[in-house]
C-alpha cells in the first residue's frame, strides 16, 4: 500500500464544515458571494482535466477559509474578553484547538515567547504570522481533506456541485494563461472529453461498489465477466460539467446508453453497510 493512499482523519469539524457547503450548495443561499470567493481563491488555475486536487477540494478550501477565519475572529474577540474579567481562565485562541487535534506544533502560547500579559495586538499578530507561513493554509486543507471525504459518497451533492460551477466556466479561465484554450475547449466554450485516468476511475467504482448506479446491476467484474464500465459525467460537458472526479458516476452500458449525452438526476440509492 503506497503511503499516499493513506491520510490520518481526526474529523476536526468535518460536519461542521459540510453541513455549510451542503447548505450553500442545496439551499437558497445566494451562492454568488461563494463563486467570487472561489474565482478569487482560484486565481489563474484552471480545471480542464482531472486533477487529484479536484475542483471540488478548491472549492472546499475556499469556503473553510471563509468560515474557519470569520469563526476564529469571532470567538477568540469573545472569548478574549471573558478571559480579560476572569483571570482564572486562560485565553487560547480557537485555532490553537485545531493545531493540538491535526498535532501540528503551533500555538499562541509558543508565539508570545514568554511575554506575560499580551495585548489583543499580539493576537492580531499571531493571526498574520498563521497566514504568512501557511500555518492558517495547512489547517484548511487538512480540513478540506476531511470534508472531501465525507461528502463525496454524496452524488446529490456531487451533481449540485457541478451544476454551480458549470454556469460559470469562465470562472476559470485567464485570458493571460499559456495554455492553449482552443485545443481544450468546443467552439460552444464547453470542455473537451478529457482522458480519464485510472486513480479517477477507481475512486467512482469503489464508491459505487462496482455496480451501475441506476439499475443497480453488478459491473465489478467479479461475478461475471462481460460487465462494461461507463463513468458518466452527471452535468455532461455540453452542459458545461467539469472534467472533474466529483462530476462521474459508475453507471451500465445499458443505462449510459439511454441516458444518451444528456445530464440526468443522480442516483439516490445506496446500498447498506449490512
Ligand atoms: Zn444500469
Amino acid at each position: 500500500m503506497k503511503n499516499s493512499e493513506i491520510f490520518e482523519n481526526n474529523f476536526f469539524s468535518t460536519y461542521y464544515y459540510s453541513n455549510i457547503i451542503s447548505n450553500i450548495l442545496t439551499g437558497d443561499a445566494d451562492t454568488i458571494g461563494f463563486l467570487s470567493n472561489f474565482r478569487e481563491y482560484m486565481g489563474s488555475s484552471v480545471f480542464l482535466a482531472y486533477q487529484k486536487e479536484s475542483a471540488l477540494h478548491h472549492f472546499c478550501r475556499s469556503v473553510i477559509g471563509d468560515f474557519l477565519h470569520e469563526d476564529m475572529t469571532t470567538y477568540d474577540e469573545y472569548d478574549w474578553k471573558c478571559c480579560k474579567l476572569n483571570s482564572y481562565f486562560k485565553f487560547r485562541p480557537y485555532i490553537d484547538s485545531a493545531f493540538s487535534v491535526f498535532e501540528l506544533d503551533w500555538s499562541f502560547e509558543e508565539f508570545l515567547d514568554g511575554k506575560s500579559d499580551p495585548e489583543f495586538s499580539d493576537l492580531e499578530e499571531y493571526y498574520e504570522e498563521l497566514l504568512i507561513t501557511g500555518y492558517f493554509e495547512e489547517v484548511v486543507n487538512r480540513i478540506a481533506d476531511e470534508v472531501f471525504y465525507v461528502i463525496f459518497n454524496n452524488r446529490r451533492l456531487m451533481s449540485d456541485f457541478n451544476y454551480l460551477v458549470a454556469g460559470n466556466l469562465e470562472l476559470y479561465l485567464d485570458e493571460d494563461s499559456d495554455i492553449d484554450i482552443g485545443s481544450l475547449f468546443t467552439s460552444k466554450g464547453t470542455l473537451k472529453r478529457a482522458r480519464i485516468p485510472q486513480w479517477a476511475k477507481d475512486a467512482v467504482f469503489f464508491r459505487d461498489k462496482g455496480k451501475c448506479t441506476i439499475c443497480l446491476k453488478d459491473i465489478s467484474s467479479l461475478l461475471h465477466s462481460n460487465a462494461e464500465r461507463h463513468y458518466d459525467h452527471m452535468v455532461s460537458l455540453a452542459e458545461g460539467g467539469l472534467n472533474d472526479v466529483s462530476n462521474l458516476q459508475l453507471l451500465c452500458r445499458s443505462c449510459n446508453q439511454t441516458k444518451g449525452s444528456k445530464s440526468s438526476p443522480p442516483s439516490l440509492k445506496y446500498f447498506k453497510w449490512y
